[in-house]
């Protein structure tokens, strides 16, 4: 079988991570014969098919699902799991669309409606900036708002805190704001990244499938755009995410076909850090015909991601939507990051999450620890890992007997 081999170590990881993962999986031993093509695939690290990713979700152990990812987390990654020192920033609500997954959106004469003035914007990031180095914002597709609002943001931002990088905006955002400045979306992408972003959230994936969107969020921007404009952000030098909403209407063969265009795109332009799957949380939202994902089907989509996708480093256990219970455990199901401190958040929480957000980076450590895993704390692009070292509170050790 043909070897296709990463042409440089994926950021953060091992550069022997194939001949770890040989070791590991001699050293585990015992997996069932039905994994059997699929394990050797990984280790000539073969892309894997949806009928293997089919295999995988039917696959009756979840355990032996979780611990081939975890195995393969651990070739590339050791113990270590990444967390960053965040906040989100949700800089309206007011969107011109109505995606019946959304909890958040509200139309411009809503009684709750809000839209951040800059100066509000850079003020309220002035409460957290001491504590973090990245801002993320994403928001409504404001009917108003055009490229220069979002310059104009950055700008001040960076100005009033240089140490501070921006990953805002999702693809549809870009595209709005493309209509409204009547310029190309590749040239919304070079201004704002002249003006001080550093890189793109992958929010608004769903699920690439237009059939899909259809149903959850007519309107929004093509599986096709969604593609394009994380291309067009990799071409002008912007590293995105990407992200899966599952568990509203989609099969499993459209969430497979889902992460393999992500990983087509990848092998074209290596722009992504960091998949991010998050099931769909249902409080507020109109779509009651969705199937909502389980705890055990959130750890197998988490191994899954991880098999499927060879070639995106990073895979995130979303704690924001997933909580933090689910977000350890999914980090011995072949995740490798948790997001960050984020401290403030509204899309997620307004659907039903109530993960905390008054993590201080020793609460995200404890939680990374908990799960067996070294706390490494990175910046916003998976450039600079620095192992977080702050000593376990003592008040936590179990008691021993007398
Ligand atoms: S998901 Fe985004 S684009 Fe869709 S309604 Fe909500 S805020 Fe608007």
């Amino acid at each position: 079988m043909e070897a296709l081999r990463v042409p440089q170590p994926l950021a953060g990881e091992s550069p022997e991570w194939l001949s770890n993962l040989d070791a590991l999986l001699e050293r585990q031993g015992g997996w069932s014969t039905a994994l059997h093509g699929i394990i050797t695939k990984l280790k000539f690290n073969t892309p894997l098919t949806v009928e293997d990713g089919l295999t995988l979700y039917h696959h009756p152990n979840l355990s032996e699902v979780g611990a081939l990812a975890n195995a393969v987390r651990t070739a590339r990654f050791g113990r270590q799991a990444f967390f960053n020192s965040n906040v989100h920033i949700n800089q309206t609500n007011v969107c011109v669309l109505a995606c019946r997954f959304c909890a958040f959106r509200r139309g411009p004469k809503a009684k709750d409606a809000y839209a951040m003035s800059v100066t509000e914007y850079v003020e309220d990031l002035g409460k957290y900036a001491h504590a973090v180095d990245e801002v993320h914002s994403v928001g409504g597709l404001h009917p108003e708002w055009d490229v220069s609002h979002y310059e104009q943001m950055f700008r001040e931002t960076r100005s009033a805190y240089p140490h501070v990088s921006i990953k805002a905006l999702t693809a549809v955002e870009i595209k709005h704001l493309g209509q409204r400045s009547q310029i190309t979306t590749k040239t919304v992408l070079q201004r704002l990244k002249d003006a001080g972003l550093t890189s793109l959230p992958g929010g608004g994936a769903e699920i690439l499938d237009d059939d899909v969107r259809a149903i959850i969020c007519n309107g929004k921007e093509s599986s096709e755009e969604y593609l394009r404009i994380h291309q067009e952000a990799h071409e002008v030098g912007l590293p995105s995410n990407c992200t899966m909403l599952f568990g509203t209407v989609e099969t499993l063969e459209q969430r497979l076909q889902h992460m393999i265009s992500l990983r087509e795109l990848q092998a074209k332009t290596s722009g992504f850090q960091c998949f991010v799957p998050y099931p769909f949380l249902p409080d507020h939202t109109r779509l009651p015909e969705a199937q909502l994902a389980s705890g055990t089907e959130i750890l197998r989509t988490i191994a899954v991601s991880r098999l499927l996708l060879n070639n995106i480093p990073h895979i995130k256990a979303y704690r924001m939507n997933i909580g933090d219970h689910v977000a350890e455990l999914a980090l011995q199901y072949g995740a490798d990051d948790i997001d960050g401190t984020v401290q403030k958040e509204s899309i997620m929480h307004l659907a039903g999450s109530t993960a905390p957000l008054d993590h201080d980076r020793s609460r995200l450590a404890r939680l990374i620890r908990d799960a067996s895993c070294e706390p490494v704390q990175r910046n916003t692009v998976y450039s600079t890992f620095t192992p977080y070292t702050a000593p376990e509170p003592t008040h936590r050790r179990l008691r021993m007997a007398q």
